[in-house]
């Protein structure tokens, strides 16, 4: 199959249409938003907060619209879900492999930079024939605002 899109080149809402249309699913101005301001923030939000976000652009979204927006994105791989101990369920338009770090005071979800853990990883091999299916790393601690 030819690569009908281009993460670093297209706009977002080029990249969106393209692979929306490659996964069987029809573009929308709904989807379209969330994904923009997906996109566009480093936050991690929840559901909640990309709701609260896009209804100042689309006034008659519904949570559910973007609960399904944001679900479509994870399912064809535009966006990262991250699930955390809280329960909580956080979304990351950033997709290659990269590690958070959560403040446990205010539970604001950064990026780590740092090495590539994928290659280092796989030297971690449980016993008694554990297949491992992938990895998390997760950083805990304080952010610049709750360290003070
Ligand atoms: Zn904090
Ligand atoms: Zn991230």
């Amino acid at each position: 199959m030819s690569q009908v899109t281009n993460i670093a080149t297209d706009t977002p809402e080029t990249l969106l249409r393209g692979v929306l249309e490659a996964n069987g699913q029809r573009f929308t101005e709904q989807r379209a938003a969330v994904y923009r301001f997906l996109r566009a923030t480093r936050q991690h939000p929840t559901a909640d907060e990309v709701f609260t976000a896009v209804r100042g652009e689309i006034t008659d979204i519904s949570l559910a619209t973007v609960y399904k927006a944001l679900e479509t994105l994870v399912s064809c791989g535009l966006a990262i879900k991250l699930a955390f101990g809280d329960g909580s369920a956080r979304y990351d338009a950033r997709t290659d492999d990269h590690c958070h770090a959560r403040c446990t005071a205010c539970g604001i979800v950064l990026d780590v930079a740092g090495p590539d853990l994928t290659r280092v990883l796989p030297a971690l091999s449980p016993a008694n024939g554990f297949q491992v299916q992938g990895y998390r790393v997760e950083v805990v601690g304080l952010c610049e605002s709750c360290a003070v």
